[in-house]
């Protein structure tokens, strides 16, 4: 399979190459040239599998040529043995609700689902055979972790984790700074989630460093993310048996959904994706507006969302722009020379046939919280919360399922507030947060970040 990127086409790169990039050089993200579409038959044939089967043969068409189907196979076994159901997910109706649990992975968040896929991809396509790569990665919280989990004590690979200080929950932090061997660096930097992603899109883009240090990334930019992240939709889609069904999705960086996106293009009769979003909105006034304009972070109760540039947008600006990559650059200049850029009323009508997005506001996303507490004795997480909201919003779409993205108990502070209650920590997962937390602060400065990781790894 061969990739592109969005600001250039002529660029050709392999699945491995664009696995252990991340990001483009010049900055752009990478694309398939070719998205396999599923003809009735074959949807009938893959509605027959399990989920380990069902990822095998969804990934592969990623990968083929370079990946054995049987390898990857046993690959994505060995991933999911550690999550707690065995169907990797699992879909509950909670009242009129289809919810689709994503967080049953040994860091309790969706993240966890394609990040113990690409922890064993590491191995596998032997990018660290000769070399020692340094995986660097910016998270709004969940990302860190699950990376954590997935790349610890990994031969030849140290995992460095910028994350925004004191700007995510507790928990979060408390999993992250805990659970992690020797190769794993956690950085706290004084700004936001978007100062984090800035510096380490920086570091990529300078090709000395880069390769000095054999930088790797695992950020939601990457493509091998969004491909694991394609199985979920399928497989709800399958256990529902209906004709056609929309999806609610709590979004950040633009990653989760845009797999629902790609999901669609394969075949899968999706009626809408609805973008979820807190008051960092920039993500529902581009869908609804076309402007597409960064704001200053604001902090909510839904901390992994709290982003403002969502970097896997221009994934879906190449297709809106009718596959220009030059179209594409245009834009992406406009928002770095001017921050910001405009879409125009027919580009907004196209997106419009696939996506709607609603904000939820941390007052409404508590009351969602306490009222489906009440009413079913169950308790959702507070961005699986504004995916219930936005459903809400568009009910009039028919079958929606809502994706369940983070367990509750990674921000039982929050739950707290809504309901009154403490919550307990899962019994399936064994967490170690009263072990002494190990993660450093520095400032939010690209030449700090480079200086310390020299540091430690010379
Ligand atoms: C990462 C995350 C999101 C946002 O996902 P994107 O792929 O960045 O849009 C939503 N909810 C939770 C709990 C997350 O960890």
């Amino acid at each position: 399979m061969n990739y592109f990127s969005t600001r250039d086409k002529s660029l050709k790169f392999s699945f491995k190459d664009i696995f252990l990039r991340g990001l483009a050089p010049g900055g752009g993200l990478f694309l398939p040239t070719e998205i396999k579409k599923f003809n009735q038959k074959e949807l009938n044939y893959l509605s027959q599998l399990n989920y380990n089967e069902l990822a095998t043969e969804i990934i592969f068409n990623f990968c083929s040529g370079e990946i054995k189907k049987e390898e990857l196979n046993s690959l994505i076994q060995k991933s999911y043995s550690s999550f707690k159901d065995k169907e990797v997910v699992n879909l509950k109706k909670i009242g009129e609700i289809d919810l689709l649990e994503l967080y049953h992975g040994p860091t309790l968040a969706f993240k966890d689902i394609a990040m113990q896929v690409i922890g064993n991809m590491y191995d596998y396509l032997e990018v660290a055979k000769d070399k020692t790569v340094n995986v660097v990665v910016a998270t709004s919280g969940d990302t860190g972790s699950a990376a954590i989990a997935a790349l610890s004590n990994r031969k030849n690979i140290n995992l460095f984790v910028l994350h925004p200080h004191n700007k995510i929950s507790n928990i979060q932090r408390k999993i992250m700074t805990t659970i992690g061997g020797a190769n794993i660096y956690n950085i706290a930097i004084e700004g936001s989630f978007d100062d984090c992603q800035k510096i380490v899109k920086e570091l990529f883009n300078e090709d000395n460093f880069r390769s000095k240090i054999n930088m790797s990334g695992v950020n939601s930019i990457n493509w091998a993310r969004i491909v694991c992240q394609i199985v979920y939709y399928f497989y709800s889609f399958f256990k529902l048996k209906k004709n056609k069904i929309s999806f609610s999705v709590p979004t950040g960086n633009f990653g989760d959904i845009y797999a629902g996106y790609v999901a669609k293009k394969m075949g899968l009769p999706i009626n809408k994706l609805i973008v979820a979003t807190n008051k960092n909105d920039i993500l529902q006034r581009v869908i609804n507006t076309g402007e597409y304009k960064p704001d200053t972070v604001k902090s909510t109760i839904t901390p992994s969302m709290d982003i403002q540039v969502a970097s896997n947008f221009e994934r879906l600006l190449y297709y809106i722009l009718d596959e220009s990559d030059s179209k594409v650059g245009l834009l992406m200049n406009d928002l770095s020379s001017k921050s910001l850029f405009n879409l125009e009323k027919k580009e907004i009508d196209k997106i419009k046939k696939d996506f709607e997005a609603v904000k939820v506001t941390d007052e409404d996303t508590l009351s969602i919280i306490d009222e489906i507490y009440k009413e079913h004795k169950f308790i959702i997480d507070p961005h699986t919360a504004t995916g219930v909201g936005a459903a809400k919003s568009f009910k009039s779409l028919g079958d929606i399922v809502v994706l369940g993205t983070a367990h509750p108990y990674k921000f039982n502070d929050t739950i707290k507030k809504a309901i009154g209650k403490n919550l307990d920590s899962p019994k399936h997962i064994k967490l170690n947060i009263d072990k002494k937390e190990i993660f450093d602060v520095i400032g939010n400065s690209n030449s700090e970040v480079k200086s310390y990781i020299l540091g430690k790894i010379q």
